[in-house]
């Protein structure tokens, strides 16, 4: 089969398209034909070396959509031929956190596509229980942004920040790729988004995407505008795409109490977030978000099949151009 490798790490040409031998699924796998696979900043990242615990040569990609080619001995919960998206992260479902449905803080995670080889490829063996089932109306392109854009985002919404109906939702960075699904992903759960964004460029498609009111971070009074548009209460929480120092603060700032802020971001080198008092004595709480499990990838299949996410896809490549690909996400 014909495979993208990564040899070396590097520029987006170190992604070399090769002939390779093809996988065969093991007791419990599935090998899937790809019909699509995603670029996201873990990908961009670990091509220069800037993961942990991975070995070269590898076929990376993650974010696989595509169609079951072949069971393994014992695979159940899918059939050949049916059509899939893959969870990222291969998880026991027996640890501790696999118990308590946090899989994503499985002790004995493995990411596809960095740990294993992943979905720059013609076929690739996967977990079968990480399968999850693809309805016909949606497309592989469209299903490949589920496990590392849409299900993230809608885990951060649904499970980490808890958003009600009515409530106001902070998303800062909201004109990235990330940003704009989570737009759609609090809107779905019933919240009221303010955008927060550098560059106004994408403003018409952050307000297309659901934002009711947008903010600039160049502005030095931001979060005081956040809370002027709640009628002085602030933001019941905040998904900060960007976790530098200064939209950290915003953020915070922007916060009403026992407001949740949900760090998104890669965080940036030298960030600092400082906790004032206030941050103790009015509850507010502070924490993470780590990919999507397999739950928060099922309901994103749910919200998509019923038009209340629309994946938003800027460019389909050939695999066979994933350097391209790598080159294009890189220049925004
Ligand atoms: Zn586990």
């Amino acid at each position: 089969m014909h495979a993208v490798v990564l040899r070396e790490y590097g520029g987006p040409e170190n992604l070399k398209w090769e002939e390779v031998p093809a996988p065969e699924p093991k007791a419990g796998e599935a090998l899937i034909r790809v019909g699509a696979v995603s670029v996201d900043i873990y990908q961009s990242v670990l091509r220069r070396g800037g993961a942990v615990g991975v070995k070269l040569p590898l076929i990376m990609g993650n974010g696989i959509a595509g169609t079951v080619s072949a069971l393994g001995a014992n695979a159940s919960g899918v059939a050949v031929g049916e059509r899939v998206v893959v969870c990222n992260n291969v998880s026991c479902g027996d640890c501790r956190y696999c118990r308590m449905g946090r899989d994503t803080l499985c002790i004995g995670r493995l990411i596809l596509g960095g740990h294993r080889n992943g979905g720059y490829a013609e076929l690739v063996a996967v977990p079968a229980r990480d399968c999850v089932p693809l309805p016909e109306s949606i497309s592989f392109e469209q299903a490949c942004l589920i496990p590392n854009t849409i299900g993230p985002v809608l885990k951060a919404c649904s499970r980490r920040a808890d958003i009600s109906p009515g409530e106001n939702v902070l998303v800062v960075g909201a004109g990235g790729g990330m940003g704009i699904h989570a737009v759609q992903a609090a809107r779905a759960c019933g919240g009221r988004v303010i955008a927060a964004m550098r560059s106004m460029r994408m403003a018409d498609a952050v307000k297309a995407a659901g934002a009711d009111v947008i903010v600039s971070t160049e502005e030095p009074d931001w979060s005081e505008q956040v809370r002027r548009h709640t009628d002085g209460w602030g933001a019941q929480a905040a998904l900060d795409f960007v976790a530098n120092t200064q939209t950290l603060k915003g953020s915070l700032d922007a916060l009403a109490p026992a407001g949740t802020l949900v760090i998104m971001g890669y965080f940036p080198r030298g960030s600092v977030l400082e906790t004032p008092t206030w941050v103790f004595s009015e509850e507010r709480t502070v924490t993470g978000n780590r990919s999507a499990g397999r739950r928060d990838i099922e309901d994103s299949i749910a919200l998509v099949k019923a038009g209340r996410i629309e994946p938003l896809i800027a460019r389909v490549f050939p695999l066979r151009d994933a350097a391209a690909a790598h080159q294009g996400f890189e220049a925004g």
